[in-house]
């Protein structure tokens, strides 16, 4: 049977102790679909995130990538699954090139790779500048090169558009909008309503753990009252 969501969460849950940071999320990602998680600073997205990555254990509920349970096929979905952090950890002292191909042979991947995904983000050229003199914007750059190299079917970005510059955040949605028209489905947080408008076809809004609402930006507008273009953040 074929598979038509590629992510889906059910009654996630998650608690650090006993504050619950994640309340009953249900959340789908149709195939090829670009997907918004919109909320505050502190609203849960970055736990909800690294739970759909198998990187925290939820306390409850299911989450499925392709089909496939986590539990049971982790290193198959992790396969299928590129992710950007909110925060990178890169070595300072090694080029972008030793960065990408020392991650590149750990995956088996080839060198060629490596040279398309890097002219992909526009690092060709500084390519042997160590990863310690990148400005934001590069590194940013470099993780999503990261993310992307072994053609993930889902791409999980964390607040990719913070502490871009405006031109920075252009290029940043060209970039996902050619992933996604590639094929790759989307999901990426951010707190800033401006930056998911025109790019995701569906948002989630996250407040204190819970999805408040979920639809696309005309939908939320009706629903919401969101004003048609939103100058502020939420
Ligand atoms: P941000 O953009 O600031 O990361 P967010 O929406 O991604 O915001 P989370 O990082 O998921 O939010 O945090 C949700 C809540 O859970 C916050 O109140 C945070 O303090 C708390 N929290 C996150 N990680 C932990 C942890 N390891 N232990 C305890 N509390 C945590």
């Amino acid at each position: 049977m074929e598979v038509i969501n590629t992510l889906e969460v059910k009654y996630a849950q998650k608690f650090y102790g006993p504050f619950q940071a994640v309340k009953d999320i249900n959340l789908t990602v149709e195939k090829g679909e670009i997907y918004a998680l919109l909320g505050h600073n502190g609203a849960g997205k970055s736990t909800l995130i690294k739970m759909i990555l198998g990187l925290v254990k939820a306390s409850a509920g299911m989450i499925e990538i392709e089909g496939l349970n986590y539990d049971a096929k982790n290193k198959e979905i992790k396969k299928r699954v590129g992710y950007l952090p909110e925060r990178m950890n890169f070595y300072d002292n090694l080029t972008a090139w030793e960065t990408i191909s020392f991650y590149a042979k750990l995956k088996g991947i080839t060198r060629k790779r490596c040279e398309e995904v890097l002219e992909q983000v526009g690092l060709r050229e500084a390519e042997h500048r160590r990863v310690g003199t990148f400005s934001k914007g590069m590194q940013q750059r470099l993780g999503l090169a990261q993310a992307i190299i072994h053609k993930p079917d889902l791409l999980v970005l964390d607040e990719p558009t913070t502490g871009l510059d405006p031109i920075g955040i252009l290029e940043l949605k060209a970039m996902i909008r050619n992933w996604n028209k590639e094929g790759t489905t989307i999901l990426f947080s951010s707190h800033n309503l401006n930056d998911v408008e025109e790019l995701a076809q569906r948002i989630g809004i996250m407040n204190r753990g819970e999805m408040i609402a979920q639809g696309s930006l005309a939908e939320l507008q009706d629903r919401l009252g969101l004003p048609t273009k939103i100058k502020i953040d939420l």
